[in-house]
């Protein structure tokens, strides 16, 4: 396993709330996911489709988004986003091709080696504005939100697909 960091997709946790069971641990194999039940719960290992936890954490931080209070500061031309517990205040900025957030989870994202991180500050934002989903974004970036931004891309451009489902990795 050239990454270790990519437990943060496939993450125990993760796998808690995509089979709703008590999990002991979880192996990255090539092209899918080892996830062992704690004992007690009639559940034997099971061998998932990465797809399955790719899926499963774009779909938690949509739904977290939900309880995501989004402003706008239109002199600065960025949105604001408190933490959960409100001791922080994140930065969300809009580019052509993507979100950028000042959390941990967006960084922790990026370190990894998705090319699009979306966190749920970045889905909020996405929702404030109209938009149903990072590629709807993409396509419709005639949005006038877009015109605000300093326009600082250009290594920024990414060719990649963009939906949750096709999320590349570097690995
Ligand atoms: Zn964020």
């Amino acid at each position: 396993m050239k990454n270790p960091n990519l437990y943060y997709i496939y993450s125990k946790s993760a796998a808690q709330r995509i089979f709703d069971a008590e999990v002991k641990k979880v192996q990255i194999f090539h092209n899918c996911i080892l996830v062992v039940f704690n004992k007690g719960q009639g559940l034997k290992p099971k061998f998932v489709a990465k797809r399955v936890f790719k899926a499963h954490f774009a779909e938690y931080r949509k739904a977290s988004a939900r309880q995501v209070f989004v402003s706008y500061k239109p002199i600065y031309g960025y949105f604001r986003a408190p933490s959960s517990n409100l001791q922080e205040s994140y930065r969300i900025e809009l580019f052509p091709r993507h979100l950028k957030c000042s959390c941990a989870d967006w960084r922790t994202q990026e370190e990894i080696g998705i090319k699009s991180p979306m966190c749920k500050h970045a889905y909020a934002v996405l929702d404030y504005i109209g938009n149903t989903s990072l590629a709807d974004y993409i396509e419709r970036r005639g949005c006038e939100f877009v015109d605000h931004q300093r326009q600082t891309e250009g290594t920024d451009i990414y060719l990649q697909e963009v939906h949750q489902e096709k999320m590349t990795y570097d690995y």
